[in-house]
C-alpha cells in the first residue's frame, strides 16, 4: 500500500500536462467501501438521467447515464457496445448513440463489465433492438443466466475466456478477468489512436466491495480476498493511460468532461488509473481488517460466556 501511494505521488509531479482537470489529492483519502459504493452508484435519479453523449478518445464514445457507464466503440465493420445497464436505461443509451450520429442497428457486439443488473440487465432488449451478438466471458455466464428482466432469458451468443481477444473492424479488445466484485468481473483493454499517438484504454470492470460483501472467513468464497488482490496486480500490469470504468466516478468523468476539446485530451490520465486501483485496495484492506476485528470480538464474547 505504501509503495503504491508513493508511486502515485511521484507521478503527480508530472501533472502540469493535464493541469486543467482538478488535480488528485496528494494523499489517498481514507474512503471505505461504502463510500466508494455510494460515489459510484449515486441516486436512482442519477442512474436514470442521460449524461450528454460525448467523444472520449479515438473511436470511443460515452453513451451512458450520470452514474452507469456505457461505451460505444465504433468501427467500419460495426460497433461494440459495452454495458447495456438496467433494461430501463436501454432507450436512453439508444438515444445517446443516435445523438452522436450512429445507428443502433450497426452495433455488432454487446459486451459487459460484470454480471450485475446495473451493467448487463439490458442485454436482451439491446440485442432485440440492434440485432447484435451478446458476448459473455465464461465466468459471467452463471450470473447472467439469473438476470431475466420480464422473464426474458439472458441472450448469450458467444462465450470467451480470460485473455481472449474480440476483434471487430481492426479494433481488438482483450478480456482481463478481474474477479472479487463478481466471479466474472472483466476489465477490457484496447488500443486507440488519436492525433497519430497510440493510447491504451482500460475499462475497469469494478474493484468495489459492496456493503453486504463478506471478506473475512467467507465460506461461500474463501478466496475472495485473493481474487481482489490478484485483480489489483492484473490491472497494475497493464500500462493504461486512458482509464474508464463501469461507473463514471471511477475515472472522474464529471471533472474531465468540461475540459473536452482541450489539448491534451483530459481523459488521458495514467495517474488517475493507478490512483483508483490504490483507493479500492485501501478500502478493501480497511474492510477486511474491520471484519476480522469484529469476528475476534464476537469470539471473545462467546468464550467469555
Ligand atoms: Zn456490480
Amino acid at each position: 500500500m505504501k509503495l503504491s501511494l508513493i508511486s502515485a505521488g511521484f507521478l503527480l509531479l508530472a501533472a502540469p500536462l493535464w493541469a486543467q482537470v482538478p488535480p488528485l489529492p496528494q494523499e489517498l483519502p481514507r474512503l471505505m467501501p461504502d463510500d466508494l459504493f455510494r460515489r459510484n452508484i449515486g441516486t436512482t435519479a442519477q442512474m436514470d438521467a442521460q449524461f450528454p453523449p460525448h467523444h472520449i478518445i479515438g473511436n470511443v464514445y460515452y453513451v451512458g447515464t450520470e452514474t452507469l457507464a456505457s461505451f460505444l466503440i465504433t468501427t467500419a465493420a460495426g460497433h461494440i457496445l459495452v454495458n447495456t445497464d438496467y433494461e430501463r436505461n436501454v432507450g436512453t443509451i439508444k438515444d445517446s448513440v443516435e445523438k452522436l450520429g450512429f445507428d443502433f442497428g450497426d452495433i455488432a457486439f454487446i459486451i459487459g463489465s460484470h454480471e450485475h443488473a446495473d451493467h448487463m440487465e439490458g442485454d436482451a432488449l439491446a440485442k432485440q433492438l440492434s440485432g447484435a451478438q451478446v458476448i459473455a466471458v465464461a465466468e459471467q455466464v452463471p450470473g447472467l443466466r439469473a438476470i431475466t428482466p420480464g422473464g426474458k432469458p439472458h441472450p448469450i451468443d458467444r462465450i470467451v475466456a480470460d485473455g481472449d481477444v474480440i476483434e471487430l473492424g481492426g479494433t481488438k479488445l482483450t478480456a482481463h478477468l478481474t474477479p472479487g466484485h463478481t466471479d466474472g468481473c472483466t476489465s477490457w483493454e484496447f488500443d486507440v489512436v488519436e492525433d497519430g499517438t497510440l493510447h491504451k484504454v482500460l475499462i475497469i470492470g469494478s474493484l468495489g466491495v459492496n456493503p453486504n460483501y463478506q471478506l473475512w472467513n467467507n465460506p461461500q468464497n474463501p478466496g475472495i480476498v485473493e481474487q481482489y488482490r490478484q485483480s489489483y496486480a492484473t490491472l497494475r500490469a497493464i500500462p493504461a493511460d486512458v482509464p474508464l470504468g463501469s461507473h463514471p466516478a471511477m475515472y472522474r468523468m464529471n471533472e474531465k468532461y468540461p475540459h473536452l476539446g482541450t489539448t491534451p485530451n483530459p481523459f488521458i490520465d495514467p495517474t488517475g488509473y493507478l490512483y483508483e486501483i490504490a483507493l479500492n485496495e485501501q478500502a478493501m484492506t480497511l474492510r477486511l481488517q474491520e471484519q476480522r476485528q469484529e469476528q475476534r470480538e464476537e469470539q471473545r464474547e462467546a468464550t467469555a460466556q
